[in-house]
């Protein structure tokens, strides 16, 4: 019989830690050795001793971090390749969640258990796309997790974009997006629907994006939205963090039309209580759908739930004959979309 998953991968103050392998996953605090999922700032933090990632995501880690606190050492590691350690087979797949991200794939003693990190299930032109792995546990986030957030399709997003450019040719059109993988995805929708003009970039947003093109995602013609001044950005489209959207930085623009684009803005009053004019649904998180799907392709008679909606998902798995287990990870979800990044005005 092989071990049960909870005897050899365990909830720590850090985080998960593979027992016999001696190291954590997505780690909160400084470890000694740490696997890392992605490189969003809630799952990739600093100042662990050795890092094993994807190469996409170590790099993104040096960019985000700085080269001396992104790992005392890095070992990238590629979908496809494995190795063993200490007893413990370590593999990684494609999670779809933004450039770089990955499920790491653990098997010990014919045990298996894979830890999703954050993914998605939709298309995502800027990294490869989510993989099914069959396993014993398969651990999950639900920011998500609940029947109403079922995200539609992103062209269907980008094209009413485009459209108010249309009716408003005058305007700015500013988008808070992300600054990892939101905003390098929304670019390449916007390129596909034919926006072929240069698109203004709020200085937080220019690193990365340079640092998707060195990784081989061509964005097109982008411009510092800074260096620009306020008449030759009517009618332009003007990408920003989600904090910059709301604040003085962006009434500078003309006339602007706030736009934000996150998996929440399927909830109207999460869009008005943050004065956003054109809620865009564009997630890179599994909707319910979604995570649904996934549970059952990977056939895991049994799912861990790191953080989010864990309470509805729980619930619908026991409906559905699988074991739920809430882990409450704690740290978690606080980037991208997750709960501080979203308006936590929705109680108004
Ligand atoms: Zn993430
Ligand atoms: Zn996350």
């Amino acid at each position: 019989m092989p071990p049960h998953p909870e005897t050899w991968l365990r909830v720590t103050p850090e985080g998960l830690f593979c027992v016999p392998g001696g190291f954590h996953i997505d780690p909160l605090r400084p470890v000694a050795r740490a696997v890392i999922t992605h490189g969003h700032a809630d799952h990739a933090r600093p100042d662990h001793g050795a890092v094993l990632a994807t190469p996409e995501t170590l790099a993104v880690m040096r960019t985000r971090l700085g080269a001396a606190r992104a790992g005392a050492s890095q070992q990238p590691l590629r979908p496809g390749e494995a190795l063993t350690e200490r007893g413990v087979r370590l593999w990684l797949r494609p999670a779809g969640h933004i450039l770089g991200s990955a499920q790491i794939c653990l098997e010990w003693r014919g045990s298996r258990v894979v830890v999703s990190g954050d993914y998605k299930r939709q298309p995502d032109p800027t990294c490869a796309p989510f993989e099914p792995q069959p396993c014993d546990v398969f651990v999950t986030e639900a920011t998500f997790a609940l029947p109403v957030f079922r995200h539609p399709p992103p062209e269907r997003e980008a094209a009413k974009l485009l459209h108010s450019l249309a009716l408003f040719p005058e305007r700015t059109h500013v988008v808070g997006c992300y600054a990892l993988g939101k905003c390098q995805r929304l670019i390449r929708l916007l390129r596909a629907a034919g926006w072929d003009r240069p698109i203004h970039l709020h200085g937080a947003l220019l690193g990365l994006c340079r640092l998707y093109e060195e990784l081989g995602v061509a964005l097109g013609p982008l411009l510092p939205a800074t260096a620009a001044d306020r008449a030759a950005l009517r009618g332009a489209i003007v990408l920003a963090p989600p904090s910059a959207v709301a604040d003085r930085w962006a009434r500078r623009l003309a006339e602007p039309v706030v736009a934000l684009a996150s998996g929440w803005m399927r909830v109207r009053q999460r869009a008005k209580s943050r004065g956003v004019e054109l809620p865009l649904v564009v997630s890179d998180h599994a909707d319910w759908d979604g995570l649904l799907a996934t549970i059952v392709e990977v056939g895991a008679p049994e799912v861990w739930v790191t953080h989010g909606r864990d309470d509805a998902l729980v619930h619908a798995l026991g409906q559905r004959g699988i074991r739920g287990r809430a882990l409450h990870l704690v740290g978690l979800g606080e980037e991208d979309e997750g709960p501080e990044a979203a308006p936590a005005a929705d109680a108004a």
